[in-house]
This record gives structure tokens, sequence and C-alpha cells, in this order.
């Protein structure tokens, strides 16, 4: 799980400095987080990120929805958290999850 956290953040666990996206990165990952300090691997991008928010769900009960609809409604983030953790497609999974901690990282860049 520790890529997500730091595709999260966009941060290097090491060295703290942020992460750079290089592409392209081999099928069907879209991009890879790289330290340009430390240069080791940070985990997969899975789609761009500026695309997440309206990203279309292909399945469930909020089929043909975006991400950002779906976080929107009563218990949309509570689904997404569920779907990122259950659904049985690893990709979709990571879409989901990366989508959750932007949507963390957002929220604690306007608190502060
Ligand atoms: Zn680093």
């Amino acid at each position: 799980m520790s890529w997500i956290l730091t595709a999260a953040k966009a941060i290097c666990p090491l060295c703290e400095c942020a992460l750079q996206i290089e592409r392209p990165a081999s099928p069907p990952h879209w991009g890879l987080w790289r330290c340009p300090v430390c240069k080791k691997n940070r985990g997969w991008v899975p789609t761009p990120p500026e695309e997440l928010h309206g990203w279309v769900m292909p399945m469930g009960r909020n089929k043909g929805l975006t991400l950002s609809t779906i976080a929107g409604r009563t218990s949309g983030v509570e689904y997404l958290r569920w779907c990122a953790e259950n659904l049985k497609d690893t990709r979709l999974r990571k879409v989901i999850a990366t989508y959750l901690q932007q949507l963390e990282a957002e929220a604690e860049k306007v608190s502060v």
C-alpha cells in the first residue's frame, strides 16, 4: 500500500522532495512516480491526475457517474473508500485510491 501514500502527497518518503511523473510507462500504467533527487521509483500513476475528477465509474450502483459526482453525494466518499479496498479490479482500486488521496491533499491545502 506504500505506493498510494507516496502517490497521494507526491512527496518522496526518503528525502521529502516533490515527486515527478515519468512517462511513458509500460501499459496499463499511465506514468511512474519518480524522485528526482534519490532517483527511486515511487509507484505507478494509473491515470493523469487532472483527469481523476472526471473519471467515470464503470460499474456498481454509481456506474456512469464521475468520481467527483460520487464524492459529492451523501456517503459518497465512504463508498469510494470501500471501493478502493474491496473491488476485484486492481487498476480500478488504484484509480479510486489515487483520487481519494488527491481529495485529501486538496483538503489539507485549504485548511493550511
Ligand atoms: Zn527521494
